[in-house]
């Protein structure tokens, strides 16, 4: 077994990083080598589901519009159901478990079903996406608190964000392409000025991965004129870089 202190029949919630193979914990590879069922999202990437023994039982729980989306109940049970089968289930999710992953609501159901559950802490995508595009969340001369929101929350317009982003802080913003418009508005609205800079990471750790620079008011139309698509991150601060830098960055990806 994988991990001989945990029985079998244990549910391991485990963060598969933001893509790369090479981002996976150690502890996450001998696991995902180990497992009898993996239970995995669609951020996961096919490189590393290629680490299973070939006869582990691969269950896709990904949201798609060609066949019915799993609710997170029927998750939970079917994670309860494997590891009480006596399977060393892995539940696998892109970058952290702990981190906009849900993993709070699968690690809850297994304690209440009495199921032993672990959590193998994985590389966020804000961590991944920072280091690929080399933009530090924090730098001595330009943030010291760094904070992470989700942008695709119910309610965006009424989520309290003052104070996360401005002088001297980086607002990383996990699912927010879609509401890109809606997110520079809110920014600008609670005070920001519009020439504060932006960059949008898409893929990072990927081969396609494509960094995108600009000032704050023109968010809505680096994501459109580029076409960014999920998995993507908005960083906002001054650790993006200068905002004049963008026009050379970006045409220099157009000619590559
Ligand atoms: N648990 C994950 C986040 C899941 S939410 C983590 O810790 O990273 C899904 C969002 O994560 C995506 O919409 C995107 O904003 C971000 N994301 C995940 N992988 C990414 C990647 N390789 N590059 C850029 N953003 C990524």
């Amino acid at each position: 077994m994988a991990n001989p202190a945990y029985p079998v029949g244990t549910v391991h919630l485990v963060g598969a990083g933001p893509g790369d193979p090479d981002l996976l914990t150690l502890r996450a590879a001998r696991l995902i080598e180990g497992a009898t069922t993996i239970v995995h999202d669609g951020l996961v990437d096919p490189a590393i589901l290629a680490l299973a023994h070939p006869a582990a039982k691969l269950v896709s729980v990904a949201k798609s519009r060609a066949r019915h989306t799993m609710k997170q109940e029927e998750i939970n049970a079917l994670l309860i159901a494997e590891a009480r089968a006596g399977h060393d289930v892995v539940r696998l999710k892109g970058g952290d478990p702990f981190v906009f992953g849900r993993g709070g609501e699968e690690a809850e159901a297994c304690r209440a079903a009495g199921v032993p559950v672990q959590v193998v802490p994985g590389i966020s995508a804000a961590m991944g996406a920072a280091a690929s595009a080399q933009i530090p969340l924090t730098h001595r001369d330009s943030a010291s608190i760094v904070s992470f929101v989700a942008g695709q929350c119910k309610g965006l317009t009424e989520q309290d964000w003052s104070g996360l982003a401005g002088k001297g802080r980086t607002l990383v913003i996990y699912m927010g392409v879609a509401t890109s418009e809606a997110i520079a508005e809110k920014l600008m609205a609670d005070g920001l000025a519009p020439d504060v800079p932006v960059a949008v990471i898409e893929n990072a750790s990927r081969p396609e991965m494509r960094v995108l620079r600009g000032p704050l008011a023109g968010l809505p139309a680096l994501v459109a004129d580029n076409a960014v698509k999920s998995p993507a991150l908005i960083v906002i601060g001054e650790v993006t870089g200068q905002p004049d830098t963008i026009v050379s960055e970006i045409a220099q990806e157009a000619v590559q």
